[in-house]
This record gives structure tokens, sequence and C-alpha cells, in this order.
């Protein structure tokens, strides 16, 4: 096919937009020999791809290797599936993320239970696969570049990365004797600040000496920081100020935290009064407070953020508790799982809270479109929702709030990419079909690093120099 090199990687993506993401990385080395690398084995969580989780368009037991970037579900969600598959290699993850996917992929086996109980859908894996997966797993450092096979041919590194604690940006080295080696950077979901931990930054020789390749996410590609508002602090101490009965939904890992971290600071800036009781209920969220508040710091955190909850804090673990919670009309905040409001405690607390005219139901992040939190927030004030069988009139005040989002913005983006001297081509990623197009219209105008296209339907071949081959038979839509 008239190659100009023999060394290259075939990049392309499972996913065409935001959830689901594992990216297939072929390589081919000069030898002839191949070796497939899977960064991420992320679950579908848009309705239209759902089925899409039922197999894999490659043999599992094909695959030589598997990256993690960080523990949220549409980035982990099918690992125990391809192990049940046949894939019998190791897992790479960071030693932080290593401690927070356990709980993850057990409570990920209950909720297939409900949907098999509740809908008959079929369970994509048991218990036993997540204990299968569990060993493994391997744990790194972050900045220790380890080498996946003997070979030597295959260096991997984890850097510091504020999306989440433990997770990371991805640098895949290929190596072959004499020939110039391949960079492929993959940025995973990616935020370049963290309220529990700093984030340092990709080493100065990452970004100036080689040419390199970076896989980046465009979630929030259409959107510029500045547009964010922050309302959160403002309308919980109107509510209180008020006595309404606050609800907030947050997902467990990460936003609990956060969340409760910042109604401590309203507590400690006399903005709301301590005597205010605040509640938590979700179960997984619990066992994830326990790693965040460890003295053993298994997740890295800075020391005064460790202490993130605030005072008056009642944990909810039983289904009375709850009742009487939601039978009191007093002013309260109760914050629970899961941040959707598809899942958990929130399934009960929403219809409950949403009747109530002294109420606030205060989304903290993304909803989806089939869930229950995105019905509840576009339903007209007065009108009835259908939420679980139940006809529930809207007369709660209901807010949503994007501040509290663990992605860069298109801003914050495109400095991030503004950081590498040699950048030779952007495939961009994990985004709503429009937004990635955006996003790489303005990384065409204002980086122009030699290639930039949107990953999903194409694969793209990369060699040592970025984008390596125009006459590969497969079809691509370079953005011009
Ligand atoms: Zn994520
Ligand atoms: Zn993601």
């Amino acid at each position: 096919m008239g190659e100009k090199t023999k060394f290259y990687v075939d990049v392309s993506s499972l996913h065409k937009e935001v959830t689901g993401s594992c990216i297939l990385n072929t390589v081919r080395f000069p030898d002839g020999s191949k070796k497939m690398i899977l960064v991420d084995c992320g679950m579908f969580q848009e309705k239209d791809y759902v089925e899409l989780n039922k197999s894999f368009p490659f043999i599992p037991s094909n695959i030589d290797h598997l990256i993690i970037t960080h523990n949220h579900m549409d980035h982990i969600g099918r690992i125990p599936f391809l192990v049940k598959k046949g894939y019998q290699g190791k897992i790479h993850m960071t030693k932080a993320t290593q401690v927070l996917i356990k709980p993850a992929l057990y409570d990920g086996v209950k909720v297939f239970q409900s949907r098999y109980d509740s809908f008959n859908e079929p369970m994509l894996y048991t218990t036993d696969d997540v204990d299968s997966t569990i060993k493994l797993i391997e744990g790194h450092e972050y900045e220790k570049g380890i080498f996946l096979d003997t070979e030597e041919r295959i260096k991997l590194t984890f850097f510091m990365n504020g999306h989440l604690p433990g997770a990371a940006i991805v640098l895949l080295q290929l190596y072959y004797p004499g020939y110039k080696k391949i960079n492929l950077l993959f940025t995973g979901d990616y935020s370049s600040k963290n309220s529990f931990f700093d984030v340092n930054s990709l080493p100065k020789e990452i970004c100036d000496d080689e040419p390199i390749t970076v896989i980046c996410e465009s979630t929030y590609g259409d959107m510029n920081s500045s547009e964010i508002k922050e309302v959160f602090v403002n309308n919980i101490k109107e509510a209180v100020d008020a006595k309404k009965q606050i609800v907030c939904p947050v997902f467990s890992l990460g936003r609990t935290q956060e969340v409760m971290l910042k109604i401590k600071q309203m507590q400690d800036e006399g903005l709301i009064s301590k005597s205010v009781p605040i509640y938590y209920q979700g179960p997984l969220g619990c066992k994830y407070n326990l790693l965040y508040e460890s003295t053993e710091n298994v997740l890295g955190l800075n020391e005064n953020a460790r202490n993130f909850y605030p005072a008056n804090l009642t944990i909810v673990t039983n289904k009375q508790k709850e009742h009487s919670i939601i039978a009191k009309n007093d002013c309260k905040i109760v914050l629970c799982s899961s941040g959707m409001g598809t899942y958990g405690p929130s399934r009960t607390y929403l219809p409950a809270f949403l009747s109530k005219s002294n109420a606030l139901i205060h989304f903290t992040g993304y909803l989806s479109e089939d869930s229950m939190g995105r019905a509840i927030y576009e339903a007209e004030p007065g009108s009835v929702c259908q939420l679980l069988g139940q006809e529930v009139k809207k007369r709660a005040q209901v807010e949503y709030t994007s501040e509290f989002s663990s992605h860069a913005k298109a801003d914050e983006l495109i400095t991030f990419l503004k950081r590498f001297k040699h950048l030779k081509c952007v495939l961009i990623n994990h985004g709503e079909e429009s937004t990635k197009h955006e996003f790489s219209k303005r990384v065409v105008n204002e980086i122009e690093p030699k290639f930039t296209a949107v990953l999903g339907e194409y694969l793209y071949r990369i060699g040592p120099y970025g984008f390596a081959n125009k006459s590969y038979n497969t079809k691509y839509q370079p953005v011009k």
C-alpha cells in the first residue's frame, strides 16, 4: 500500500459521543508484529447506545494491554465484561484508582441486579467476574514510567489529572530500534485543578522535546469557563433563609465530598447556620467518604481538605430515617445519590420533595437525557411529572449548576494543548458529536497542529511524526 513507514499505530474509538469510553490502539512494529492496547473500557450510558454494551467489535483475548484513566463508569464499567469474554492481561491504573475501583465495580453489579429484577435486562457480569477482574489489576505511581512488555517497546506513564482523585493523563511511548519513537498522550477526562489535591503539571520534556499526538476529551468543548455561573452558594443561602427543605442529588465520588466541603465553608463563613441539619444518604458515597478522610491518605489528598464534613451532619442508613426526613417539613439540606436521580436514595427523595412547595431541588452536575433529574428539571412549574410510575406535581423550586464540573472547558483545553511545542496531531473524543466538531474547528484555528480530526467513525494511523498515512484504506475525515 506504499506505506512511508512500517512503524505506526492505528487509533480508533468505540464510542461516538460521551459515554462508553474505549480507545483501541493497534501498534504495528516494523518486524511485522502487532500489539493491541485498550485505553479504558467504559459502559455506554446514552439510551441510543446501550445495546453496544452487549458485545465488543474485537476479540477480547486478542487485547494485549488494558490501561485505565480513571474511576468513572463510562471508563471502567465494562472491564469485568471484557475479562468474562476472555481478556487475561494486566489492567494498569494508578494506585489511587486501584483503591477506588473496587467499590465502584461491585456497586455496578448491584445496579445490574436491580435492572434485571425490574426490567429483566440481562446482566453483563456478576461479582465472580469482578473478583477475576480485581486479580488482574496493577496499580502504579504517577510519573514513573514502566515498560509493559519484556522487549521494552511499550512504555506507559501516568501523570496527574484534577478530574478525580486517582485520575490520570496517560502517556504511551512506542519504541523500535532504528526508528524515532511514537508519543501518544490521552487526556482522559481532564481538569487542571481539584479542590482536594494539588495537580502537578506535565513535565517540561514531555511538552517541549518531541513530536506528540494528543487524544483530547471535549465534553465541554463548546463552552468557555467564563460562561459558568457560580450560583450554588447563593441559591442555598436564599433557600435556608426562607426556611426551605433542600435536596441536592450528588455523584458518589468527588461531587459528594465537594458539595459537603462547600456547605462546610458556608457554615464557617456564617452564610448558613450550623443548626440547620444536614443529611447524607448514599451507600457507595459513604465508602468513598471513608477513603477521603482516611489517615493513610491513599488518595493523596491535601491535609486540610480531608476534613470536609459539615457540622450537624447525619449519615442516613435506613428507610425509617429516610421516611421521617421526608415527613418532617423543617428546614434542612439532604444530599443523596445518585447525582442524576436515576438510582439510589434520590429515587425516593426527588419525587417526595418535588411535590412540596417549600422545597428546593438543586442539581449539582450533568443530567443525561433519559435521567429522572432531566425530567424534573425540564418540566414546567405546576405540571405533572411521570416518575417511576407515579404522577407528581412539580411544586418545588428546581435549580441546576455546572460550576462543580470536573471537566476543563474549551478555553482551558486550548491552554492545555498549547503547552506542546511539537503538537503534530489532535484527535478529539468524549463529546457530543456537534461539540467535538465545534471544538476541532477551534483547535485548527487557535493552535494549527498539522492534523486535527474527530474520533468516532474512522481510525487514524499515527506514526513517529503524527498523522501518517493518507492512502490507508479506511475512510477518514480530516477537518480542513
Ligand atoms: Zn470522568
Ligand atoms: Zn468520561
